[in-house]
């Protein structure tokens, strides 16, 4: 259920709602709009129906989302959210560019990429320190340590920086170390790690599951923000298909999907939704074209010795080559990169 106030309302009448949710049981989230104000009530919609609140001063009317997701849908807010990252903002007309390696494998490999990467114009620097990988056997990440290389190569060279968290275990030391928390594909649906990252203060980049519908990937990102974190990015980085001639599908017509139901910015990794470098230029065209608020991309100095993902990684060259030809495309949607 949605609560708009009229244009007029005060901060007193709104309190005044917000106290009768409260002791309604459910639990208020304010939306502050530009033009007014919107309060989600989230819990039992039968205690709600039963109480006229339509006749509270300040209260324009009272809605039903019909979506099963309500605080990320577009019903709840209407203007599109933008996400800060340290300067960078997410959903603006500037298209964020996330990039880095794979895995954080040292410091000096993951120093020059970052300055190769902000020098062709990225804003973000990515780099994992906790690795889900198929094989057990395969590299699992450096763990802190590759968190204080993150760190310190963002502050070197001015970005802001992300990570995935995988487990619940480690979210202090990625909150410590980190301005963005990354949850991958493999845990879109674990719901207690949602939960908790719906706690945190850090903006949350949210990757679709590699077998989710946009529906499910929307309710996971519902988790986050029923706990009080309204700073997701969702991110989507290709699905199951049976074409195998990319290591998955990028779903591009998900991101105008996403963006029409839900005011969150979307990005795209078309790394990882190719698994190719030959590929990751022409689909981060599209991406842009189709109206991301932004990319992520895997960038190596060294691919064919990089621990993960090397097939995907662009050679800096390369990067600084695709943003060239991306500046065109974002010029012609009206935005820049
Ligand atoms: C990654 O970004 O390195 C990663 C593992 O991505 P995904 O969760 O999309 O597979
Ligand atoms: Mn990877």
């Amino acid at each position: 259920m949605i609560i708009v106030f009229k244009r007029s309302a005060t901060e007193k009448q709104i309190k005044h709602v917000t106290i009768k949710l409260k002791k309604l049981g459910l639990k208020p989230m304010i939306s502050q709009g530009v033009e007014r104000t919107i309060i989600g009530a989230i819990g039992e919609e039968d205690i709600l129906r039963a109480q006229p609140l339509e006749v509270f001063p300040g209260v324009e009317k009272v809605m039903a989302i019909m979506a099963p997701y309500k605080l990320v849908s577009r019903e709840f807010k209407h203007e599109k959210t933008v996400v800060s990252v340290g300067k960078v903002k997410i959903g603006s007309k500037h298209i964020a560019v996330i990039a880095g390696p794979c895995s954080i494998e040292n410091y000096d490999m993951l120093l020059k990429i970052a300055k190769a990467v902000k020098k062709a114009g990225a804003n973000i620097l990515r780099g994992g320190a906790f690795k889900p990988r198929t094989s057990p056997y395969a590299f699992q990440g450096l763990g802190e340590e590759g968190l204080k290389y993150l760190q310190q190569a963002g502050k070197e060279e001015g970005l802001p920086v992300v990570t995935e968290l995988m487990d619940i275990r480690d979210i202090d030391v990625v909150e410590r170390y980190s301005d963005m928390i990354q949850i991958g594909a493999r845990n879109m649906q674990n719901f207690n790690l949602l939960k908790e990252v719906g706690l945190s203060k850090k903006p949350i980049m949210l990757k679709r599951g590699m077998m989710s519908t946009v529906k499910e990937w929307l309710m996971s990102a519902e988790y986050i923000l029923s706990n009080g974190n309204f700073n997701v990015v969702l991110c989507e980085r290709g699905i199951r298909t049976f074409e195998d001639a990319t290591r998955f599908t990028m779903d591009i017509s998900a991101i105008a999907v996403a963006k029409k139901l839900s005011h969150l910015p979307v990005i795209a990794d078309p790394s990882h939704a190719t698994g190719k470098w030959g590929l990751v230029s022409p689909v981060a065209q599209a991406a842009i074209a189709g109206g991301s608020d932004g990319l992520m991309i895997e960038v190596h100095t060294k691919p064919e010795e990089a621990l993960s993902d090397g097939e995907q990684s662009l050679l800096p060259a390369k990067f600084k080559a695709m943003m060239k030809s991306l500046r065109l495309v974002a010029k012609a949607v009206g935005r820049d990169i």
